[in-house]
């Protein structure tokens, strides 16, 4: 059966600058306040007692505006900056992020899918060479957007 790729139906959907948020990670100190805590797993708690004190130990991080952007952009789950995975939701506009992980996938599958011959990629997503040139045309029309 035909699996249409996960980069084409970002590309359909999506401004494919996005993918370059992918870089921008914070640059990590090493003295951010939560590597001070022995058992993280209360920042990842859905108890509003353990948000509460995830979210006043993010006050005490001299990192908390960058781990804050970050997080607003490629986290759904559990505090970071000092704001619960309900309240980026929100600030997003109630809209998922799109973690870091799935950026480096639909990364790496578009540079399959541009850049191997078109044989390869019709074979390998059982179907004919001029749907992987429609697929190129999508992928190329989401990059010029951005
Ligand atoms: S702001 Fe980010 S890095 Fe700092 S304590 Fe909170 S979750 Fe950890």
């Amino acid at each position: 059966m035909t699996k249409r790729p996960e980069i084409v139906k970002f590309a359909s959907k999506n401004d494919l600058s996005l993918l370059n948020e992918f870089v921008n990670l914070p640059n990590w100190t090493g003295k951010e306040a939560c590597l001070l805590v022995e058992d993280l797993d209360f920042f990842f708690s859905e108890f509003p007692l353990d948000i509460a004190l995830a979210k006043d130990i993010c006050l005490e991080c001299p990192m908390m505006v960058a781990c804050r952007d970050y997080a607003l952009k490629h986290e759904n789950n559990g505090v970071w900056g000092g704001l619960s995975a309900d309240e980026r939701f929100k600030l997003r506009g109630n809209k998922e992020a799109i973690e870091t992980h799935e950026i480096a996938a639909l990364i790496q599958e578009k540079d399959y899918i541009m850049l191997k011959p078109a044989e390869t990629i019709a074979e390998a997503y059982d179907v004919d060479t001029r749907t992987v040139a429609r697929w190129r045309g999508m992928i190329r029309d989401a990059q010029k957007a951005s």
